[in-house]
């Protein structure tokens, strides 16, 4: 807590789109994710700017020294903690299988043989497929944001998707998507905000401090409880 971030505009790298996280309506930026980084910047007294940009670019970008910070239901994985750091984690997630709603010959990764699968540049889903194409005999799609991936599959180009759970049961409650979750969960994970490694000390102990005053208070159940119900 030196005055040297006194003025300092934190740059906050967000994904372009990935409700119920972070989405833009009516020009303006919402969702979880970007709820919870306000108020945190909000009780820690810190400026942020929001810089909405696909997910495969965002670590990259905080590699660069172009963003201070990152949030975009990002999951914390030890490959990823050598390079940023990670806070506490705020959301449990994991990845699923998603099919068109008509298709009721896939169930789990043992029906992929042959099949067509898109995932997302950069993600803990694209690294899942990659890992498991050689066993189960799939070919992979890889696409820039999750609109598209929803698209290919509703659409018949693509045969499956893989996705965070909580966002495509969002997704698909909130949408007329023609899409289901099939299968068990693939994994569990929980998202953490990240920053640089070894570089930003001061701000992640910040961001802790204000998550933690956020569930403290409520309102980290408030801004939850706001996008997602049961
Ligand atoms: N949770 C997944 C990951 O960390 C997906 C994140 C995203 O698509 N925004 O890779």
């Amino acid at each position: 807590g030196s005055g040297d971030s006194e003025g300092k505009v934190y740059q906050v790298g967000i994904d372009t789109t990935y409700p119920p996280f972070e989405y833009e309506e009516d020009g303006e930026y919402k969702g979880i994710d970007v709820d919870l980084i306000r108020a945190i910047a909000e009780n820690q007294g810190f400026e942020i700017e929001l810089n909405p940009m696909d997910f495969g670019g965002i670590i990259p970008a905080v590699q660069a020294g172009q963003l201070d910070v990152a949030i975009a239901g990002m999951s914390i994985t030890d490959e990823r903690k050598e390079v940023v750091d990670f806070s506490d984690p705020y959301f449990e997630a994991g990845l699923t299988l998603v099919t068109a709603a008509s298709n009721n010959e896939i169930t789990s990764l043992e029906d992929l043989e042959g099949k067509r699968v898109v995932v997302k540049t950069g993600t803990t889903g694209a690294k899942f497929a990659e890992d498991n194409k050689d066993e189960y005999g799939y070919e992979i799609t890889t696409l820039e944001d999750s609109p598209s991936m929803f698209q290919e599959v509703s659409n018949g180009n693509a045969d499956v998707l893989i996705e965070d759970y909580p966002v495509i049961a969002y997704a698909i409650a909130q949408s007329s998507l023609d899409l289901q979750i099939v299968g068990e969960r693939l994994n569990g994970d929980n998202y953490g905000i990240a920053v640089l490694k070894g570089e930003n000390a001061d701000l992640l102990e910040k961001i802790n401090a204000g998550l933690q005053e956020l569930r403290d208070s409520g309102e980290y159940d408030e801004i939850i409880n706001t996008y997602i119900t049961e």
